[in-house]
C-alpha cells in the first residue's frame, strides 16, 4: 500500500482490532507493522490474526510486517472475575498466590520470588506505573497493600517493584514456547523484553538461527549501560518507554530516548518509539497537543517507526489513533527543518562499498530532483545501510524473497515490491533501468517525465539516474 511518508506505524493487536475486518480497516488507515503481544491472548489467537494479515498481504499485493513480542520476566498479575476492576485511593487490597481470578479484594500475583522480597514500606507500581501501591504486611504467599493511587486494573498488567532485582532469565520457559510457536507461523521479527546485556540478545538469536530478525525492547537502567553493544548485536532496537518510565525517573526519558535514536543512526539499526504515544485515545476519539508533540518529537529525530499499545489493542477507537498517528508523521515529514534536523545527526558512511553506493544514491536522489530511489537487493544489510542515510525520497526495494519484503516493511521510507524480475539473471544496465521505471510507475511512485535513481545491489554496485 502506498504511503505518504517515510516513518511506519506500528499496532499492538488486541481484542478491539483483531477480527479480519478490522485488520484490514487498521492496514488501510496507514498500519505498517502488526504486533503481536505474546503477553496476552492465546497462541490460537495470534495464530488467526497472522493468518489474517497475511490475507490481507494477499489481497493488496503488498507485504505487511509482523512483529511477535516476548513477554520476558515480567511480573503480572492474574486476572479477574469480571476482567477489570476500579480501584479508589485509600483501598486496601491484596496479592496472593491463589490462582482463582481476583476481585475488587484480592488478585493472584504469580510470582512467590517477588512476595519473599517485599517488606512493610516496599512501593508496587501496576500498569506502566499508573496505579501505586504500598505494602503494608506481607509474608511468603500474600502481600496486603494499601492504594496510593487508583484508578482502573484488568487482566495481566504489569507489577513493578523499582530497584528489587528479579531473578528470571531472559528467556522464560513461557517465552520459549512462543518463541517456537511465533517463528513456525512465519513472523519477520522477535521482540525481547527486558534485554539487559547483549548475551541476552546472542541467546536469544542462537535459538531465532536467522528464521526473523530480533528487536530488543530497551526497558531496564542496566540495558542504557550497556548501549552500544546491544545496539550491535540486535537487528532493531524499541525504546519500551511504558517499563523504562517506570524502572527510571520519567525526566530521564526524554534524553535517553534521543540517545537511543542517534546510536541506532549512527550503527544503522531501524529504532521504534513505544508506548502512550496517543494514551488518551484509548477512551478519547481525538488526542491531547502534548500526544501530537510526543509523535511529531520521534519523527524530528528520526525514528523509523511510532507504536500504538493499547490505543489500538484494547481502546475504543484504534481506527482513529491510527489515522492521526499517520497523519502527524506525513505532515511533519514534510516540514524541511525535519530533514536537516535528522541529517545532523552523525550518519559517517563506513568505508564500504554498499555505504559508498547508498550515499551515492542519496545525493542522486537529492540533486537530481528524484521522486524515489529503486533499490534492487536480496540483502538486509543492505536496505539497513541505504535507509540509514534517511534519503527524502522513498525508497522502493526489489527482491525475489517474500521473506525481505515483510521484514524490511519496518524501516523508514522502504516500500517493498516482491518479484522474479530478471530472466537469466540477465543485469544489464538498460534492462534493470527499464524494470526500475516501470515498478515506480506501476507502484504510483513516478510519472512521465519524473527522475528515479536505480541502485543495483545484485551484480556489482552501479547507480543509474533515469528518466521516465
Ligand atoms: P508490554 O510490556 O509488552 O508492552 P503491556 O501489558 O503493556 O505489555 P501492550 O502490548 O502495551 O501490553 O498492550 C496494552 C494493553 O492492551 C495490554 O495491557 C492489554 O490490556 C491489551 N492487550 C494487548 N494485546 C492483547 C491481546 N492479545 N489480548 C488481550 N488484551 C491485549
Ligand atoms: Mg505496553
Ligand atoms: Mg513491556
Amino acid at each position: 500500500m502506498r504511503r505518504y511518508r517515510c516513518g511506519k506505524i506500528v499496532s499492538t493487536i488486541g481484542p478491539a482490532s483483531s477480527d479480519p475486518e478490522k485488520l484490514e480497516g487498521l492496514f488501510l488507515r496507514g498500519v505498517d507493522v502488526f504486533r503481536l503481544n505474546f503477553s496476552h491472548g492465546a497462541h490460537e489467537g495470534h495464530a488467526k490474526v497472522y493468518e489474517s494479515i497475511r490475507a490481507i498481504g494477499k489481497k493488496y499485493n503488498c507485504h505487511p510486517t509482523i512483529l511477535a513480542d516476548m513477554q520476558g520476566p515480567k511480573l503480572r498479575v492474574g486476572t479477574f472475575e469480571n476482567d477489570r476492576i476500579i480501584l479508589e485511593t485509600g483501598d486496601v487490597f491484596r496479592f496472593d498466590l491463589d490462582p482463582t481470578p481476583g476481585n475488587t479484594r484480592r488478585v493472584n500475583l504469580p510470582h512467590p520470588e517477588i512476595l519473599e522480597a517485599l517488606h512493610a514500606g516496599t512501593t508496587l507500581l501496576l500498569d506502566d506505573g499508573k496505579l501505586r501501591f504500598e505494602v503494608t504486611e506481607c509474608g511468603n504467599d500474600f502481600a496486603n497493600v494499601k492504594v496510593l493511587v487508583g484508578g482502573p486494573l484488568s487482566n495481566r498488567k504489569g507489577v513493578n517493584v523499582p530497584h528489587v532485582k528479579l531473578n528470571i532469565p531472559a528467556l522464560t520457559e513461557k517465552d520459549l514456547k512462543d518463541l517456537n510457536f511465533a517463528l513456525d507461523l512465519g513472523v519477520d521479527w522477535i521482540a525481547c523484553s527486558f534485554v539487559q546485556t547483549p548475551e541476552d540478545v546472542e541467546n536469544a538469536k542462537k535459538i531465532i538461527n536467522g528464521r526473523a530478525g530480533i528487536v530488543s525492547k530497551l526497558e531496564k537502567p542496566l540495558a542504557i549501560e550497556a548501549l552500544e553493544p546491544i545496539v550491535e548485536v540486535s537487528d532493531a532496537i524499541m525504546v519500551a518507554r511504558g517499563d523504562l518510565g517506570v524502572e527510571m525517573n520519567p525526566e530521564e526519558v526524554p534524553p535517553i530516548q534521543r540517545r537511543i535514536i542517534n546510536t541506532c543512526h549512527r550503527m544503522g539499526r531501524p529504532i521504534i518509539v513505544a508506548t502512550q504515544m496517543l494514551e488518551s485515545m484509548i477512551s478519547s476519539p481525538s488526542p491531547t497537543r502534548a500526544e501530537i508533540s510526543d509523535i511529531a518529537t520521534a519523527v524530528y529525530c528520526g525514528a523509523d517507526a511510532t507504536m500504538l499499545s493499547a490505543e489500538s489493542a484494547s481502546g475504543q477507537y484504534p481506527y482513529e489513533a491510527v489515522s492521526i498517528m499517520s497523519k502527524t508523521v506525513e505532515h511533519v515529514e514534510t516540514d524541511p527543518f525535519c530533514a536537516r534536523r535528522v541529517e545532523d545527526d552523525e550518519q559517517v558512511p563506513q568505508r564500504t562499498t554498499i555505504d559508498a553506493i547508498c550515499t551515492a544514491a542519496k545525493d542522486a536522489a537529492e540533486y537530481s530532483c528524484a521522486s524515489a530511489i529503486v533499490l534492487f537487493t536480496e540483502k538486509f544489510e543492505s536496505v539497513v545501510r541505504c535507509t540509514r542515510l534517511r534519503p527524502r525520497v522513498p525508497v522502493i526495494l526489489v527482491t525475489e524473497s517474500p521473506a525481505l519484503a515483510s521484514k524490511s516493511g519496518l524501516c523508514y521510507g522502504i516500500y517493498a515490491v516482491c518479484e522474479k524480475t530478471f530472466e537469466n539473471k540477465n543485469f544489464d544496465t538498460s534492462v534493470m533501468t527499464k524494470v526500475a521505471k516501470d515498478l515506480a510507475k506501476t507502484h504510483k511512485f513516478a510519472k512521465d517525465g519524473d527522475t528515479i535513481v536505480m541502485l543495483n545491489d545484485l551484480q556489482g554496485h552501479s547507480i543509474e539516474i533515469c528518466q521516465l
